[in-house]
């Protein structure tokens, strides 16, 4: 098994086991949005505060696979404190990455690079997307498109 694959394992069964940023709050400012993935189980939604142009708090509740539950807990721990435009820039590139697209190869995405491996298995690529499609939702509405 390559480095990569190690690593990959690692912070998944990290990030499932230890999930952050878990649980969503009661507040209007957030906001929320929520992905089933029937083929495998998942259900995860995404709250997001985004205050002056900068996301300020990022939360993930859900159950499914151990996939779709790390890449959600990764999530939350990279966006929060990003700009707007970093947060759809990372998302961006990150999905394109899971999915096997061009992408910007010398955007640092943090720990969810590791989530490169799921190009492997193509049947977890919606497994590892919903999560940061959900985000990109969330987000939506405050950025300037
Ligand atoms: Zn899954």
């Amino acid at each position: 098994m390559s480095e990569l694959d190690n690593l990959y394992r690692e912070v998944i069964m990290d990030h499932y086991k230890s999930p952050r940023n878990k649980g969503l709050v009661e507040d209007a400012e957030y906001k929320l949005f929520r992905i089933k993935n029937p083929s495998c189980g998942d259900d995860i939604t995404i709250q997001t505060k985004v205050e002056n142009g900068i996301v300020t708090d990022c939360r993930q509740i859900g159950h499914g696979c151990s996939i779709s539950m790390a890449s959600a807990s990764v999530l939350t721990e990279i966006m929060i404190g990003k700009t707007l435009e970093e947060a759809k820039n990372i998302a961006d590139n990150y999905l394109n990455m899971v999915s096997n697209k061009e992408f910007d190869t010398e955007l640092d995405l943090e720990e969810a690079a590791v989530f490169s491996g799921v190009r492997q298995f193509p049947a977890r690529i919606k497994c590892a997307s919903i999560a940061w499609v959900a985000f990109k939702d969330t987000i939506k509405g405050d950025s300037n498109e």
